[in-house]
């Protein structure tokens, strides 16, 4: 597979309003979109850092993803994205490795990337995903 670059670092906040203002008062970093992805239970707002994103996820419903990471672990970085150029080739080839994967075909994410998101335990911890997008 190929692996372009990080695409996004996911961090799990309570409050993307109140999280945002390090981001943006603080670091300087704009808000670009706010964007409710139902799939997953979160509200997900981007904030472009040259050619990769910090990406805020606010639980919306108590028994989602990101509500359960809360619960267990707090605030912090949740998830870390890989951009691939294929995203279909990637899952196969990490099937053929024997490698666990949470999502065994993509899925629509935030932004309209396809994404996938491998076993923690295949990766020391690390909650990564593989994302594609069109360009
Ligand atoms: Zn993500």
């Amino acid at each position: 597979m190929k692996v372009k670059r990080i695409d996004h670092i996911g961090i799990a906040v309570k409050g993307i309003e109140q999280a945002g203002k390090f981001y943006t008062d603080i670091l300087g970093l704009e808000i670009d979109d706010i964007e409710h992805v139902s799939d997953q239970k979160v509200n997900v707002a981007f904030l472009p850092v040259a050619d990769s994103e910090v990406e805020l996820l606010e639980s919306t419903d108590s028994d989602g993803p990101v509500a359960k990471y809360l619960g267990s672990r707090g605030e912090g970085v949740q998830h870390i994205a890989f951009r691939v150029e294929d995203i279909e080739e990637a899952l196969r080839e990490l099937k053929e490795k024997g490698v666990r994967l949470i999502d065994q075909a993509p899925r629509k994410g935030a932004g309209g990337a396809r994404i996938a998101f491998i076993h923690p335990k295949e990766t020391n911890g690390v909650l990564v995903e593989l994302c594609e997008r069109g360009n």
